[in-house]
């Protein structure tokens, strides 16, 4: 092993043998050392004292972290829950998703095992959602009742322009739902003077905690939505949510407590540390630093110039080689990178860099590829 440091992922092969590997997934990815010792303590009630103490100040960070005043709710799932939830509590009938890759499927797939009629925009693999053309969507559907838009698809590496598109479907009167799993502490995102409806989050991704929470905010309008939302089921119910969040008792069900100590911990890590500007600027610095190296290495990334992920390089692997090589073979180096996901998996592979990642192990990494692609 090139490489070994006390925090990377320890995964069992045989009950003597242990391999280390550093992290740079696509979630979960590493997660700080301050977060795992915080997710390591005794547990206590969820309706003790201690625990509303933690919940509210959680709640109150993640306000301040998206820019908003709307309600903040930890769910007991991933971020998956609250698309679901989305669905459930604000749509009657139909709704516009913009899809370029997997996720962007998945919350088309979510609607319609819901009973909603989906309207699909979708660009061609690699290209962004552009204004001009959700607005012409819109025009042609004015039966849609809100546009879903994963800002930061992480199977194709590539970032929407939310912060054009969002004032476009509320040019329309839609809801706005923003899948923001791989952005959300990544990159900028300001809740309130976007207008966004429903924006959330998994706690395995730019936070750099374990995953199992839920984290997403909840505009008014969604929350009135709700309250005549038929057959919208009980677990992820925003009114019931709301409810108990607004009686001081936290969560209508079980919390995650490790994990919302682990999330507290790391918002408050990155107060201390500069803020979300600090955080996100740190975020660009280390894509760069990827992504720079793998052009000097000869490689491009897939997804259009200017539209690519500030959180993951999805990067085209060279001619006649099938991405997945490249992912075994920097694992035998003691690297987890995330293979090509979906209709690229064979021609693409990830590197991600939430979490955990020192600039050194950056160039530790690109080493390791670089020797990898010599071999090859
Ligand atoms: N949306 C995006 C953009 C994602 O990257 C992922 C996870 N890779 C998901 C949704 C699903 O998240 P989870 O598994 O936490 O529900």
């Amino acid at each position: 092993m090139p490489f070994i440091k006390p925090f990377i992922s320890k995964i069992p092969v045989h009950e003597s043998e242990r391999i280390n590997l550093k992290l740079f997934t696509v979630g979960p990815v590493a997660c700080y050392p301050e977060v795992l010792e915080a997710m390591g303590q005794q547990m206590y009630s969820h309706r003790s004292k201690e625990y509303f103490a933690l919940h509210y100040e959680t709640v109150k960070l993640l306000q301040n972290f998206i820019e908003t005043r709307n309600e903040v709710f930890l769910f007991s799932s991933t971020g998956t829950g609250f698309m679901e939830a989305s669905v459930r509590n604000c749509v009657r009938k139909n709704m516009l998703c913009c899809i370029n890759g997997s996720f962007g499927e998945r919350f088309s797939e979510v609607a319609t095992a819901n009973g909603k009629t989906v309207v699909k925009l979708e660009p061609p693999l690699g290209e962004p959602i552009l204004p001009d053309v959700l607005d012409k969507a819109l025009k042609e559907h004015p039966e849609v009742e809100a546009v879903a838009i994963t800002h930061n698809e992480t199977s194709a590496g590539l970032i929407n322009p939310l912060k054009e598109l969002a004032p476009i479907a509320k040019n329309h009167g839609k809801l706005v739902f923003v899948d923001a799993v791989s952005s959300m502490g990544g990159t900028e995102i300001k809740v309130d003077e976007w207008d966004i409806d429903v924006c959330f989050s998994s706690s395995q991704k730019c936070f750099g905690v374990p995953p199992g929470l839920g984290i997403g905010s909840v505009s008014e309008k969604s929350l009135k939505l709700s309250e005549t939302a038929v057959d919208k089921g009980w677990y992820f119910d925003f009114k019931v949510w709301e409810d108990d969040q607004k009686k001081g008792v936290g969560t209508p069900v079980t919390p995650a407590i490790p994990q919302i100590a682990g999330l507290n911990t790391a918002l408050k890590m990155i107060e201390k540390r500069g803020g979300k500007k600090w955080y996100s600027d740190l975020y660009k610095e280390r894509n760069l630093r990827i992504r720079r190296g793998v052009e000097k290495l000869g490689l491009s990334t897939f997804p259009k110039r200017g539209y690519e992920s500030p959180t993951v390089n999805c990067i085209n692997a060279p001619e006649g080689i099938d991405g997945s090589v490249i992912y075994e073979k920097m694992r035998e180096k003691g690297f987890e990178l995330a293979q090509g996901y979906g209709p690229l998996k064979k021609k693409t592979f990830r590197i991600g860099n939430m979490g955990y990642i020192e600039m050194s192990d950056i160039d530790l990494m690109l080493k390791a590829l670089s020797e990898v692609l010599s071999s090859l």
